[in-house]
């Protein structure tokens, strides 16, 4: 990558910021045909990744696929529940053999299940930990070998600004957390393999995950952000393109929030 000086000493801002990735970058993004799975993916690609898809549901899959392939980006994709570490293994390979060894690893795949702590069933609980952090740990395990022997990598986890305390968000909460935790010491055991791990935590963001919830709280949870308004899937993304290029390349170990300003405190203005 060029120096600042040899950037503004004549390479053109476009030349720049193709310098973010290497050439022949493979990524893997988990939840990939959700909406800010699918944002990460479209922003990755435009800078020339090539992307591998993993995600559940299969005409989901399809039609983000149909869309990448349509923008004329180089796409694979894998139906693979991500809590499934064979299947995971099995993705991984194929991804490989494909697109070639993936360095950028993007853990997205999530689900919530909201309830006040007294009505969160044994299964609710472990179906959000497996989905939102045992994956990410999975993924992990399977990737970051790659990386390693390619002595580079990026390790982005979506966690949330939940982490700080939501109602109803026990389960959720405590496995957005716990990925901040892992984040943490994976960015320690990797860093000397020139793999950086760091965490995105989005707010309140205009997808159906928030969607969903009644007019009434959406309103409330809208007034509480200091920015006054949801965020977009493409402003999650921009952050998680960031950490994933070239230009982070001296970040590890951090929690980005992504939340209007929510993460500071009330507005009570
Ligand atoms: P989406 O539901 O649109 O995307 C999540 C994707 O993950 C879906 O396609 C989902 O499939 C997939 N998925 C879930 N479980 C699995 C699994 N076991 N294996 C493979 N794929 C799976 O939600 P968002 O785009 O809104 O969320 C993306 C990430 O951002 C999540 O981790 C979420 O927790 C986080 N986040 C979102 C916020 C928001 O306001 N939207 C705020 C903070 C964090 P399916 O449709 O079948 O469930």
């Amino acid at each position: 990558m060029d120096s600042l000086e040899q950037v503004l000493s004549g390479t053109t801002v476009a030349t720049a910021f193709q310098q973010w990735f290497d050439q022949d970058t493979t990524a893997i993004v988990t939840g990939g045909a959700g909406e800010i799975g699918n944002a990460i993916v479209r922003l990755l690609g435009s800078f020339g990744v090539r992307l591998a898809i993993f995600d559940r549901d299969p005409a989901k899959l399809e039609q983000t696929y149909e869309l990448l392939k349509g923008e004329g980006l180089k796409a694979e994709y894998r139906l693979c529940d991500v809590t499934n570490e064979n299947e995971l293994t099995e993705s991984v390979s194929y991804v490989v053999e494909k697109l070639g060894v993936p360095s950028i690893l993007i853990n997205n795949a999530g689900i919530t299940r909201d309830a006040r702590y007294n009505n969160i069933s044994s299964e609710a609980w472990s179906a959000v930990l497996k989905t939102n952090l045992d994956s990410a740990f999975y993924c992990t395990k399977v990737i970051a070998p790659h990386m390693e022997r390619l002595r580079r990598g990026r390790i982005i986890n979506i966690s949330s600004r939940a982490i700080l305390g939501t109602p109803g968000q026990a389960n959720y909460a405590a496995s957005k957390a716990g990925l901040i935790g892992l984040t943490r010491v994976l960015a320690l055991e990797l860093a000397s393999k020139g793999i950086t791990v760091n965490a995105v935590a989005p707010g309140w963001i205009d997808t159906r995950m928030t969607r969903n919830v009644v007019p009434e709280s959406a309103e409330r949870a809208i007034n509480q952000i200091p920015l006054k308004r949801a965020g977009t899937p493409q402003e999650v993304a921009n952050v998680v393109c960031f950490l994933s290029s070239n230009w982070a390349s001296y970040i590890t170990g951090q929690t980005i929030f992504v939340c209007g300003g929510r993460s500071v405190g009330l507005v009570s203005v």
